[in-house]
C-alpha cells in the first residue's frame, strides 16, 4: 500500500507558515513536518511505500485512486 503524506502549509513557511508564536518561537509549518515525517516513517516501518511532500499546491491527479 502506498501513502501519500501533505502535511500542511508550506516548506520554510513561504509563502504561509500557518499559525505562529513567536514567544515560543514555533510555527504550525515546522510542527506539521515534524509530525507529519514521525507518521511517515511509522507507516513505513510498518510496511507502507510513503512519500511526503509538504506543499500548499498540489497537482490534481485522477483516476489513480485504489
Ligand atoms: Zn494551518
Amino acid at each position: 500500500m502506498r501513502v501519500f503524506l501533505n502535511p500542511g502549509h508550506a516548506l520554510g513557511g513561504d509563502p504561509d507558515p500557518g499559525c505562529v508564536n513567536s514567544a515560543l518561537t514555533l510555527r504550525e509549518c515546522d510542527l506539521a513536518l515534524t509530525y507529519g515525517s514521525l507518521c511517515g516513517k511509522y507507516l513505513e516501518a510498518a510496511g507502507l511505500e510513503v512519500k511526503l511532500l509538504q506543499s500548499p499546491r498540489l497537482p490534481l491527479r485522477r483516476g489513480r485512486g485504489q
